[in-house]
């Protein structure tokens, strides 16, 4: 049915590979490109010799000539960005050029945070907006006239959070609710890699989301708190009680924007102690900083160098046991009674591994990006501009999600988040 150029080969994207190559009456043939081609060929040598015809390529994303002539090349019908959110502009801008609809996983967010006029415009948001996350949906929403006119489709955060977890809030609203007033969304990883220290998917861009302030939608406004500080209890079905922590997340913001009428959206996310304490600290010692150092005439960037020391995500698969169990649970009203409704998955990490050679984290990303893929290229999800996942027709994604290796589950009596 169709041609996808994917770039990015990492933990995410290798998933998503597997799973586009189960499903080749759709991906007929995919390019796999990426910065270090040899990572991109050893998944070709182990995948291809399914029906998905695969080439691959290396590209520098970074550089908006480099991915156009790989389009003007390879001609497919989608691009999947996999790579990491600094190249989210520049693939953007080559497929407008190239008209070419554009997928990713995570929306934007500059590499330097230092630069002068990218900090100018990022001290201006969080006046006026209140929140201050180095990311936010402003710079891929400014291409939202130029992709209409274009005519084609740029579908932003098919990962699972963001991605499942805005089809969820879409599918309760539309078959679940009337008005929806508060939306939890919990995000638990009862995984145990046995390591004292190691992140799930790309250390740089987990480790910024995590040591950022927290923040929450809550009556029109965001209201910001200190990094960890509110933190909750929940008791997970098939992982027991967790600690959880409320972070800001990139969904709150479409959500509050397509949810009419939603009165607080929150987000969380569990954490182990060993995780804390670490973070913490490499915190205290200024190993987090994105600012280049030099270090005896060497430029480096202390988060990369720290990037370099840790467990690679995608090396996390073999030692992992546990679930992961992520979902949304809303209260809000259908035929004028109130209501309560939680929709979830639970992810075994030692099934992933067997079934695509990767833990949890990296599976309940991989899949959605596949099933977003599949969106498009089937033409299911379908209008020019530039979108998030709950602004399309849930029904179709949540259908994909059964079938593809995240089946979801339904409580009407969940209990609910204090
Ligand atoms: P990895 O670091 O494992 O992989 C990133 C890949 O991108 C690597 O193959 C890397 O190449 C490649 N890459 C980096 N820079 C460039 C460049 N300039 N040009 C071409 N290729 C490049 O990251 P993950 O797989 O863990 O994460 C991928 C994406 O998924 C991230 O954007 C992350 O934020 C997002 N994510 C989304 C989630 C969700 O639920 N929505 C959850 C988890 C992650 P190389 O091998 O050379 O380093």
């Amino acid at each position: 049915m169709g041609r996808a150029l994917i770039i990015g080969c990492g933990g995410v994207a290798s998933v998503a590979i597997h799973k586009c190559c189960q499903n080749s009456e759709v991906f007929e043939e995919i390019m796999i490109a990426s910065r270090t081609k040899s990572k991109c060929d050893a998944l070709k040598e182990k995948l291809g010799n399914g029906r998905t015809k695969i080439q691959t390529a290396r590209v520098n994303a970074d550089d908006k000539d480099e991915v156009i002539a790989l389009i003007k090349s390879f001609k497919p019908d989608l691009v999947m960005n996999i790579a990491l959110p600094y190249q989210d502009l520049t693939i953007m801008d080559a497929c407008l050029e190239c008209k070419v609809n554009y997928m990713d996983t995570a929306n934007y967010e500059p590499e330097n945070i230092e630069e002068p006029e990218w900090k100018a415009a990022y001290e201006k948001r969080c006046k006026e907006k209140g929140f201050s996350a180095y990311f936010d949906y402003s710079y891929q929403w400014a291409y939202k006239k130029k992709f209409e006119e274009a005519g084609i489709t740029a579908l932003l955060g098919s990962g699972f959070d963001p991605g499942v977890t805005q089809v969820y809030c879409a599918y309760a609203l539309k078959h679940e609710f009337d008005e929806i007033d508060t939306i939890d969304i919990l995000d638990c990883n009862g995984g145990d890699h046995g390591y004292a220290f190691a992140t799930n998917f790309n250390p740089e861009i987990n480790l910024r989301e995590v040591s950022a302030p927290g923040s929450y939608w809550e009556n029109g406004r965001w209201v910001e708190v200190p990094a960890m500080s509110i933190k909750r209890e929940y008791d997970f079905e098939g992982v027991g009680r967790k600690d959880m922590y409320l972070l800001h997340h990139e969904e709150i913001e479409s959500l509050a924007k397509n949810i009419k009428g939603v009165k607080r959206i929150r987000f969380f996310m569990t954490f182990g102690q060993s995780y804390l304490d670490h973070m913490r600290c490499l915190e205290d010692v200024g190993m987090l900083s994105t600012v280049p150092i030099n270090y005896e005439g060497k430029e480096i960037v202390p988060i990369q160098f720290l990037k370099a020391l840790l467990p690679d995500p995608a090396s996390l698969g073999p030692r992992t046991k546990g679930k992961t169990n992520i979902g949304c649970i809303f209260t809000g009203k259908k035929d004028g009674k109130e209501k309560k409704y939680y929709l979830y998955n639970i992810c075994d990490h030692q099934e992933c591994f067997r079934e695509v050679g990767s833990q949890a984290v990296s599976y309940t990303t991989g899949v959605p990006a596949m099933v977003g893929a599949m969106m498009l290229l089937t033409g299911k999800w379908n209008k020019a501009g530039v979108y998030t996942a709950e602004e399309f027709n849930p029904d179709p994604y949540m259908e994909a999600l059964n079938v593809w290796g995240l089946p979801w589950k339904e409580s009407r009596e969940p209990v609910l988040v204090e």
